[in-house]
């Protein structure tokens, strides 16, 4: 199946980018994995204009609504083979789908940055994870470690606190990225523990979770650890056609949107635009911008 334009990622970036290409007529499908991308994991999100305060996934859910409405096309699948062809782009997907299309916007945001200690890729899944919204029914009224100190790890760590008995939020400063509102609210709760300066060692146990082991020795009883130091940048589908990328391994992209190969546009979270603040609001005007441009060459081709 051909397109003009396939934009991979179902985000903040790529549900835009599928509407704004609609209202310019542009031929397109939205293909990605988990619906609403990164933002619909999010319980509560107060920071998108003319939304006081709602759970990500409805937002994201009126996103996906809009495009639709606009005349995208969306697939719920993952592309799992990227080429660069003589006249354009060709794909393969989960379900073995052959796509191609002359334009692509990339928008696969990030992916979470790992602790890299003992048990953490045994126990993902279990009692390791990575999204609080994703897994807290499995730590009802338990006691959980929450690691970082941006953001995510505040507003998770106050998720957390109203559904476990105890959070420990362990962080390796005594100085937080996070907005101060997050991390006043964090301290007035009577569930919240801080332990600053340290770092995780270990995670312990055996047939379930025990403990979280720190380097200094000390050891916090845990049934379960949440991780939210960050992330990466997920270029992995376009590695191996060696796009410019920063230091950070966030794609460079130009004031258009475009990356070092023609037609290769991308959005959101896996740019450098932005100043790279990964937000809602920034990815969804990138993906916005990428349909304007697409539309420029597409005028003048
Ligand atoms: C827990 C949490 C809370 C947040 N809270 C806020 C907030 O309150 N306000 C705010 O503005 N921002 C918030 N953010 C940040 C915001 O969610 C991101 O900046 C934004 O989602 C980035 O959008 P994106 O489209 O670049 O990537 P994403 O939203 O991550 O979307 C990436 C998309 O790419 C798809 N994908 C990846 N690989 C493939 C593949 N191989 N094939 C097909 N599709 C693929 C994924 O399935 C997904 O649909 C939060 C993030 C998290 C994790």
């Amino acid at each position: 199946m051909h397109y003009d334009l396939i934009i991979i990622g179902t985000g903040s970036a790529g549900l835009p980018a599928g509407m704004y290409a609609s209202r310019y007529k542009i031929n397109n499908l939205i293909i990605g994995g988990q619906p609403g991308g990164a933002l619909a994991t999010s319980h509560k999100v107060e920071n998108w204009p003319g939304v006081i305060s709602a759970p990500g996934k409805e937002i994201m859910d009126d996103f996906a609504a809009h495009a639709v409405a606009s005349g995208s096309e969306i697939l719920q699948e993952l592309v799992t083979d990227f080429q660069k062809t003589e006249s354009g782009f060709a794909m393969k997907t989960t379900s073995w789908k052959e796509l191609t299309s002359d334009y692509v916007v990339l928008a696969t945001g990030n992916k979470y940055r790992h602790l890299g200690v003992k048990w953490e890729d045994e126990f993902l899944g279990k009692w390791v994870s990575y999204c609080a919204t994703c897994d807290w029914m499995f730590f009802k009224d338990r006691e959980v470690v929450i690691v970082g100190g941006w953001n995510t790890a505040m507003t998770e760590a106050l998720y957390l606190a109203e559904i476990c008995k105890k959070v420990t939020l362990v962080h390796r400063r005594d100085t937080f990225r996070s907005e101060d509102i997050w991390i006043d609210k964090a301290r007035e709760a009577d569930n919240i523990e801080f332990v600053l300066n340290e770092e995780v060692d270990e995670i312990a146990g055996g047939l379930f979770m025990e403990k979280v082991i720190l380097k200094s020795g000390k050891e916090i009883p845990a049934d379960g650890i949440f991780v939210a130091i960050g992330s990466d940048a997920d270029t992995k589908l376009v590695d191996h056609l060696n796009p410019t990328k920063d230091d950070e391994g966030c794609l460079v992209v130009d004031a258009r949107q475009e990356t070092s190969i023609k037609g290769l546009y991308a959005a959101g979270d896996v740019t450098t635009n932005s100043n790279k603040f990964k937000q809602t609001i920034m990815s969804a005007a990138e993906g916005c911008l990428t349909a304007n441009s697409i539309h420029e060459d597409i005028l003048k081709s």
